[in-house]
Parts: C-alpha cells; structure tokens; sequence
C-alpha cells in the first residue's frame, strides 16, 4: 500500500484521522517511494491548493501539472530490459583453461548489466551441478526485491529469491543453452550463460 496523491495531500494538509495520520507517519519511516512523494509534493508548498480547484493560483496549478506525469510514471514504471555481458569467465581464461577438465573445478563468472554486477560460481559433478551467485548494485539499492529465473532455451527451471546479503543460489544446473533472468523493480536483466559451450 502506497500513498496515492490525494491522500498525500490530505496528510500535508493535516486533514487525517490521528490513526492514519500515525500509520502513514511509520509508513514513511520505511518507504522511500512515498517519502519521495511526499517530497515532491512538500516541494509544491505545504500551503498549496489542489490542482484541480479553480482557485487554485496559475502558477501553482502549471507546477502540479508538470509534476503529475512522473508521479504517474511510479505507479506504472516502465519495464526496461538490459542484456547483461559477460566481463570475466574462468573457463575462458588462458590462466584457468588446464582447470576446465578437472573433476569439480569451479566456473567463476563476472556479469555486468549498467549499475549491476553479477558475479556466480557455478560447480559440481554433471548431475548435481550448482550455481551460487550474487548481485552486486554500483549504485543504489533495491536487490531485496530482486527474483532470479534460471532459464534453458528461454524456458524458466528454477526460480529463487535473494538474502541479505544479495546472494541466489541454484540447486539444479542441467547442461544446455542457459541464462540468467533478474528480476527488479522497472528492470529485468539477462545474461546468457553458455553452460552447453564450455563445460
Ligand atoms: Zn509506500
């Protein structure tokens, strides 16, 4: 539950029940998404008059305006989709290339995707095969409400969620064309991973 414009504005204006009032109070502390709405709107004057009232000042009502459409925009975000690449593969490394046939040698991966690293590891014999990985944001955070797809030939496997510390990890790794799906909020992310090439 997010704050909705009218809403926010009653809360600026003082003109809500003490118990929302205190809900949205704590609500706030939280979320950075209404905080941020709120932010805005503090921006426009604590003082202003709803946008769509006729005694609203010109001046006030253009500022509304222009503000409405990116409030629309965080309650129906674009989806973007970015391809990841791959910055770093062990068993493409000259250093690393003797370890490839070695029973139980590890595959270390570096993924990039704009403000996202990913870095996995994948390891073990061919039927139990596993992938231990972790989103490494550049910049801002939000990798708690991240959700990882382990995909073969564009078909979802598996699909797991993420801890604290941003770490996924993936039980069953089949041989095959695989890719990575990641799922954030506005964003999805895919790297293709070409298990079937080099292991
Ligand atoms: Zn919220």
């Amino acid at each position: 539950m997010h704050l909705r414009t009218e809403t926010a504005l009653d809360f600026l204006e003082g003109r809500m029940e003490p118990g929302e009032e205190t809900f949205w109070k704590e609500h706030l502390q939280s979320c950075k998404s209404c905080k941020h709405e709120i932010t805005v709107w503090q921006q426009l004057g604590i003082d202003m008059k709803r946008f769509h009232l006729k005694s609203a000042p010109d001046e006030d009502l253009k500022r509304a305006i222009r503000i409405f459409p990116r409030l629309s925009e965080r309650v129906q975000p674009a989806l973007r989709h970015l391809l990841a690449t791959i910055m770093f593969d062990s068993f493409r490394e000259p250093a690393f290339a003797g370890s490839r046939g070695a029973a139980g040698a590890a595959r270390q991966m570096v993924l990039r995707a704009e403000e996202f690293d990913i870095h996995i590891k994948i390891w073990g014999e061919r039927d139990h095969r596993q992938m231990l990985g972790q989103l490494l944001p550049r910049g801002e955070t939000f990798v708690r409400a991240a959700r990882f797809h382990l995909l073969r030939n564009g078909e979802r496997l598996e699909t797991t969620g993420v801890d604290d510390v941003g770490e996924f990890h993936f039980t069953e790794v089949p041989d095959g064309d695989l890719s990575l799906q990641i799922d954030l909020p506005n964003l999805t992310v895919i790297g293709a991973l070409n298990v079937r090439e080099v292991l």
